[in-house]
Parts: structure tokens; C-alpha cells; sequence
């Protein structure tokens, strides 16, 4: 049973490895996690997703009322594109992360977007009555590490106002080298880079996590930046609180994806 937010308290957030969209179907050690963060975090007004499939020349949030169910892949099962995620959008929260982030700039899109399955995916797990408003946050692919680490700083002030930040990526994340036949392994390079983040992530400075630009693995943990930087908003989010985040599940798939999630202030 979900409780209210207690005036003064702000809302948990969260970052989600998301992983194979067959997640979506499937219950396992991952989705059970994902599930018990959202029975157990206080009922969000909104949720404010920023996924990895949502990578574009610009920030902009999606502003309908109703975001239509994107399936933004090839190759699997029906049932799978089957799926719908009908939460109502908020064209409110649009314009509160317009307002929050100035001088940065927000488009507003109308028409274009929807919800992914970065969102989704997790979503159907976290939220399964799709009864929460959400709002998706592009990743803007032209920008640096520190433009999308000081933008999630800036979300900070909407955890206090009952909105929960959810991002939903893979810190490690290289499909060209996936190994079908290590479905619960992850190669040395991908623990190390992994093991790396986290160490970042949950100390007491996690604004260094541009440090793993430098990392021996980052070419192979971060072939391009789609998936790494969803988590990249939540060190802005724990950087802001001055607090580290906590592990809610960790572990690896075919070698080259780590499927970590995170929390902060819960
Ligand atoms: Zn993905």
C-alpha cells in the first residue's frame, strides 16, 4: 500500500537498468526488484522518466495528455509489441521541468514522442496500473557528461513536489558484443567498469562520475552514451542532495550489459 508524501519529505528516485524489453514479459530477480521499489515508495503525483530510447538533437518533454505506447524495436515476439502503457501524460509537469531548469532550454513536444520502451518496460513492473501521470525528459545526444549531470541537479527541486524522477538505462551497455551463452555473466571489463561506477555513484561525490570518461573499459561499457547517461541524471540528483546511492539490484546479462539499479533517498 502506497502512502502520501509527508510535507517537507522529497521523493524518492530512481534509476532503472533496464536491459532486454523482454523484461517486460518476463518476472525475475530484476523485475521483482523493480516492483517492490514501486509498491514501496510513496504514491508520485507524476513521474518524470528520462530513457535511454529517447535520444535526440535537443531536451524537450513529451506535453499531451495522452502519450501513445512507442514500441521502438524489431524482432520480437508479438505479444511483446502487444504491450500498451496507457498512463496519462502531464502537460503540467511539461512546463514545471521548463521552469525548473532555466536558463536551459525544454521543448515542448506535442506530437512527436511518447512513452518508450526504456519506459515502459520497467514501468509495467514499478507501476503496473499505469494510473500515475507521466512526462518523458529527451537526452540531448549532442551534449557533454556535465551538461546532462548539471541538468539532473537541477530536477532536484521536483522530488520535493511529489514528482518521481525515474531514469532508465545500462551503465554497461554494448550489444555488438552480447554472448548469448552467458545469460547471467558479465565479462571482466564490464564488472570492472561497472564495480567503478558504483564505487562513484555511491560515495560522497557522485558528480565524479564524468571521471569514467577515462575509464580503461568506457569504450566497451559505453559504445555510445544512449544508455549510460540516463544514470548520469541521477548522480546530478544525488550530487544536489549531497548524498551516495544505494544499490536495489545488481548483476549482469550476455556479458556486455549490467542490469544495476539504483535508488537515492530510499
Ligand atoms: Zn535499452
Amino acid at each position: 500500500m502506497s502512502t502520501s508524501v509527508p510535507a517537507g519529505d522529497s521523493m524518492p528516485a530512481v534509476f532503472f537498468g533496464h536491459g532486454s524489453p523482454m523484461n517486460t514479459l518476463e518476472q525475475n530477480r530484476y523485475t521483482e526488484a523493480w516492483q517492490t521499489f514501486g509498491a514501496s515508495a510513496p504514491r508520485p503525483r507524476a513521474i518524470l522518466a528520462i530513457s535511454a530510447h529517447w535520444y535526440i538533437g535537443a531536451t524537450a518533454v513529451t506535453a499531451m495528455e495522452h502519450p501513445r505506447t512507442i514500441h521502438d524495436f524489431y524482432g520480437f515476439p508479438q505479444e511483446l509489441f502487444d504491450v500498451r502503457y496507457d498512463a496519462p501524460g502531464s502537460p503540467e509537469l511539461a512546463a514545471e521541468v521548463a521552469e525548473v531548469v532555466k536558463p536551459t532550454w525544454v521543448g515542448q513536444d506535442h506530437d512527436s514522442w511518447g512513452l518508450d520502451h526504456g519506459t515502459w518496460s520497467v514501468l509495467k513492473h514499478a507501476f503496473p496500473e499505469a494510473d500515475v501521470p507521466v512526462v518523458q525528459l529527451s537526452i540531448d545526444a549532442t551534449k557533454p557528461v556535465d551538461y546532462h549531470l548539471d541538468l539532473g541537479a537541477k530536477l532536484a527541486p521536483l522530488r520535493d513536489s511529489g514528482v518521481l524522477v525515474v531514469a532508465s538505462g545500462n551503465i554497461v551497455h554494448h550489444l555488438g558484443m552480447i554472448d548469448w551463452g552467458q545469460p547471467d555473466a558479465g565479462f571482466d571489463w564490464a564488472r570492472s567498469f561497472n564495480e567503478d561506477a558504483l564505487e562513484i555513484l555511491s560515495g560522497d561525490d557522485p558528480s565524479r562520475i564524468g571521471a569514467l570518461e577515462s575509464h580503461a573499459a568506457y569504450g566497451r561499457a559505453v559504445p555510445t552514451p544512449d544508455h549510460f547517461l540516463p544514470v548520469v541524471y541521477l548522480a546530478g540528483l544525488a550530487a544536489s542532495a549531497g548524498v551516495g546511492t544505494r544499490t536495489l539490484v545488481d548483476g549482469y546479462a550476455y556479458g556486455s550489459l549490467s542490469m544495476t539499479s539504483l535508488t537515492l533517498g530510499s
